[in-house]
């Protein structure tokens, strides 16, 4: 049995392995919802699928005609997902404790995969659902590229952002409050100064959540999708843009791993940025 939760705790409920699949998916849904390249969820029967709290704190986003994501409403981390119609529950593996007793086995979606993430394991690969899965797939219209302009928005589209000029760097941060926060291996972030960003729409729409105990982690996400947007940072002077919520090629490629100590036993880091213990020496 696998226990799961959000980052702020609100959430919490239990799914019983052992798990019939655990795939990194790569759509461009689960990458907004996430901030993240991917997804890693774990598929158990439905009748394993338990809440213990914090059902009342979860919201709900129609995602696709067939597709509804949950995420908690108090911290915005993604929540799990009962498919009543194929008999199982999927949660993000990030969101469970403990050993799962499965590894990915498959990434899904490479069809729709963003033009910065790499894949550099040797697991097999599918354009859409694997074979096996009798399902059709969702794809969305991509964005135009402007010259000179990095576009981005949430998982409804509410919210929209751009952001003038090139990156400062970009990120793999795979400390315990980016995986409970995007619900996924790691972050993927890239940061900009705060001058080169704006909003174009729907910033009423974004909340904030800062972990109490951090300094600065804080998760901004979309009220009404909970897709993770940037974050402007304004101690710091930059901003933290979720990766997964482009809609357009940064033209930066991730150029670290950081706390890799503290990265999920089921993640294999292959590939060769280079990895760090913990922040890279500046
Ligand atoms: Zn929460
Ligand atoms: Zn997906
Ligand atoms: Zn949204």
């Amino acid at each position: 049995m696998a226990k799961g939760r959000c980052l702020c705790g609100a959430l919490n409920y239990e799914l019983d392995g052992p798990f019939s699949a655990m795939m990194h998916c790569h759509c461009s849904m689960c990458r907004k919802h996430h901030g993240t390249g991917f997804a890693t969820f774990v598929v158990a029967p439905i009748a394993g699928f338990r809440w213990v709290s914090g059902e009342d704190k979860l919201v709900r986003y129609p995602s696709s005609p067939n597709g509804v994501r949950s995420f908690c409403g108090v911290c915005g981390s993604a929540g799990p997902t009962t498919m009543p119609k194929y008999g199982i529950a999927a949660a993000p593996a990030a969101s469970l404790e403990g050993d799962l007793g499965i590894k990915p086995q498959n990434h899904i979606f490479v069809g729709s995969k963003a033009a910065w993430d790499e894949i550099t394991d040797a697991l097999p690969q599918h354009d859409a659902y694997p074979p096996a899965f009798d399902a059709e797939g969702v794809f969305r219209p991509t964005v135009a590229p402007r010259a000179g302009i990095t576009e981005g928005s949430c998982l409804c589209g509410e919210v929209g952002y751009e952001i003038t000029g090139a990156p400062m760097r970009m990120m793999n941060c795979h400390c315990g409050r980016c995986r409970l926060g995007r619900a996924a291996a790691h972050a993927s972030n890239v940061f900009y100064k705060l001058d080169q960003f704006r909003w174009l729409r729907g910033e009423s729409l974004v909340k904030e959540f800062k972990v109490a105990d951090a300094r600065f982690h804080t998760v901004a996400f979309c009220t009404r999708c909970g897709g993770k947007v940037p974050r402007p940072s304004l101690d710091r002077g930059v901003v933290v843009v979720p990766a997964g919520s482009l809609d357009t090629d940064p033209g930066i490629r991730p150029q670290a791993h950081i706390f890799v100590a503290d990265k999920a036993h089921w993640f294999d880091i292959t590939g060769s940025v280079p990895q760090f213990e913990a922040m890279p020496p500046a």
